[in-house]
């Protein structure tokens, strides 16, 4: 009984996402949705399983594993577009495949369950970025979230424009932009990084994805929260927060709450066990 109490939440990742993997892999009768969301519920797991194990690396380990499984498998190797502009484009292929179904676990419903689990423990641009030097960040936020819309409204006109103007050979375009995409995103976000002091600095300003996540992570039935009881207001917490979040606000409207990537810095380095 014990065990399953101490193993709660990695239980229920795993068999949320195995029934996504079932209930996919039987109503379209592919293999593939089994394998793929098997894998990842299984990464997630395991990393949130090595993190109860107090492994310092554990949400690395699980990043690691879905990004590179992500950009290298699916994107490379399976030439599928899995930035927003390939959720565009299957969008109005009007095939609920791929891309279309990534964005849906993981980026619109998904988040509704486990936040911005998915900028934590899964992004492969976060996954590169976050061996950067700059954890925590080394400056005050910028007042440029805006830039997040521009980026959003850009990758709807760039692939609405390319059906309008009936461009061929779409599939291809498609894979080229995803190459391209992704080393304009490494580069913006490194150089961000090293501009700003912080790693998370993409995420916070550029990023289109968040668009869909935040307001939807809003919501998330997981969340870190404050036993206020404990805190003695040290502010540790919100000094290793990378999206300063006001974490010991247990309100749903909290600082940058939405901007929580559950990345457990602050539960870790509480030193009350208050989170
Ligand atoms: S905000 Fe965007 S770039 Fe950052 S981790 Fe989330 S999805 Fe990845
Ligand atoms: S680190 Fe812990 S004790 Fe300190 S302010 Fe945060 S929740 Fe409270
Ligand atoms: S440090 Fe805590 S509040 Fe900040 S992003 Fe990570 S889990 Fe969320």
């Amino acid at each position: 009984m014990n065990f399953i109490k101490k193993y709660l939440h990695p239980l229920i990742i795993l068999i949320v996402f195995e029934a996504v993997a079932v209930t996919l892999w039987l109503s379209k009768g592919n293999l593939f949705y089994l394998f793929n969301f098997s894998y990842i519920g299984l990464s997630i797991s395991l990393g949130i399983f090595l993190f109860i194990k107090k492994y310092k690396h554990a949400r690395r380990v699980v990043q690691l594993l879905v990004g590179l499984y992500m950009l290298v498998y699916l994107g490379f190797i399976c030439r599928e577009n899995m930035q927003l502009e390939g959720f565009w484009y299957y969008l109005f292929t009007g095939v609920f495949e791929a891309a279309t179904i990534h964005y849906a676990v993981a980026k619109i419903f998904g988040p509704l369950l486990f936040g911005r689990g998915w900028c934590g423990y899964a992004c492969w641009t976060a996954m590169v970025l976050d061996f950067l030097p700059y954890k925590v960040p080394g400056a005050p936020r910028k007042k440029l979230g805006w830039v997040r819309y521009v980026m959003f409204a850009a990758s709807l006109i760039f692939v609405s424009a390319l059906f309008l103007a009936k461009v061929g050979n779409l599939e291809r375009i498609m894979f080229w932009a995803f190459v391209f995409g992704n080393v304009a995103y490494y580069a913006v976000g490194i150089l961000l990084a090293f501009l700003f002091k912080d790693n998370r600095a993409f995420c916070k300003y550029i990023c289109p994805i968040t668009v869909f996540l935040k307001p939807m992570s809003y919501f998330s039935l997981l969340r870190v929260k404050c036993k206020k009881d404990r805190c003695v207001e040290c502010g540790k917490c919100r000094r290793v927060c990378p999206m300063d979040v006001d974490v010991t606000d247990n309100s749903r409207k909290r600082k940058n709450g939405t901007e929580c990537i559950l990345c457990m810095e602050c539960v870790k380095n509480c030193p009350k066990n208050a989170l």
